[in-house]
């Protein structure tokens, strides 16, 4: 089957992509790993217009039941692992299957950064995360520790304050960078300790997570704690798309049109080099794509 579009991915570009796609009755396939993406990860969203307040499992659960309210071809945890056009077919290459399309938006956004510390891949999932809103709960009354200083290390602290016992908030740079709207909500606890101009040397336990050494100024110390939160960036998931011109971080270059280096090939949202990552502009941006898809394809057409 040859569909008009496949979108990769379907956190809110790629959904919000695949309604715009049904409604102008483009025969769509969606394939991701899963639905929701970094919105299923955020704890309270309150930047998101219309609703002054919503959760990001609820706002992700909204996401969903709108684009299944639709007919949508979905290929839900499946990995795109190659992308190229072929003369005039783009071919997408899955770990199940092989797909083409006349055209393709890429909405593949970001995964989270690793420290790259010893004791890292061994306490992963042992009481090592990097998803606050997913495993929070597990750390109920306990002591933790936050890495990081941008707004996902403080949305992982705010989310933290209402669960764990105390919060060392473990950040590099001289000052925390993420909004200063939570920066208040974080500094307003009494639970939360910032140590600034701080670095993670290790994770430490045995069978599960018992602390970590980091690097202050005067020296090097353990902080006891039996859950270390790892939010110190975001990388693009980009590398399946070998012949898209990227950026040096990664980002996948587009115009203002979602068009990338590649005709026929769009990109939308954190997965681009469009500045601001941010959930309102993820579904305008696979708004955008869609609409120039079609556009292409009517033209191809004539
Ligand atoms: C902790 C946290 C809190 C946040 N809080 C807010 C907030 O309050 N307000 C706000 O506006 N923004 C917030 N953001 C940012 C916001 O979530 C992102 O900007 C937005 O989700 C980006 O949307 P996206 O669709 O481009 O990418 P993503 O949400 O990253 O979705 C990408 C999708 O692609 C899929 N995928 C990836 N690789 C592949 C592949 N190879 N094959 C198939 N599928 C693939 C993923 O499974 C996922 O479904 C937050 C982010 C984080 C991490």
């Amino acid at each position: 089957m040859l569909y008009d579009l496949i979108i990769i991915g379907a956190g809110p570009a790629g959904i919000t992509a695949s309604v715009y796609a049904v409604r102008k009755r483009m025969n769509i396939l969606v394939i991701s790993k899963d639905i929701g993406g970094q919105t299923a990860w955020s704890g309270d969203i309150e930047n998101y217009t219309g609703y002054q307040f919503i959760s990001g499992p609820e706002l992700t659960a909204k996401f969903e039941e709108h684009m299944k309210k639709y007919d949508v071809g979905l290929r839900e945890n499946e990995e795109v692992i190659a992308l190229e056009k072929k003369g005039s077919v783009v071919s997408i290459k899955t770990d199940k299957a092989a797909y083409e399309a006349k055209t393709a938006i890429v909405a593949s956004g970001k995964h989270s950064r690793e420290l790259g510390v010893p004791g890292e891949k061994e306490f992963k999932n042992r009481g090592l995360t990097y998803c606050a809103t997913c495993d929070g709960p597990l750390f109920t009354g306990k002591d933790v520790a936050v890495i990081g200083g941008g707004n996902s290390a403080l949305d992982a602290a705010i989310q933290l304050i209402k669960i764990a016992k105390h919060i060392y908030l473990v950040n590099i740079k001289a000052q925390l960078t993420g909004d200063k709207i939570m920066q208040e909500k974080v500094r307003e606890s009494k639970k939360v300790t910032l140590l600034n101009n701080a670095e993670v040397k290790a994770v430490l336990g045995d069978k599960l997570v018992t602390g970590i050494r980091i690097k202050e100024k005067g020296g090097e110390k353990t902080l006891a704690v039996r859950g270390v939160f790892v939010e110190v960036g975001l990388i693009p998931n980009s590398e399946f798309a070998k012949d898209l011109k990227k950026n040096k971080r990664g980002e996948i270059e587009v115009n203002s049109y979602n068009e990338t280096n590649i005709p026929g090939i769009f990109a939308a949202g954190d997965v681009t080099d469009v500045p601001e990552k941010q959930i309102i502009i993820a579904a305008g941006e696979g708004a955008k794509a869609t609409l120039r898809a079609f556009k292409y394809l009517t033209q191809q057409k004539t």
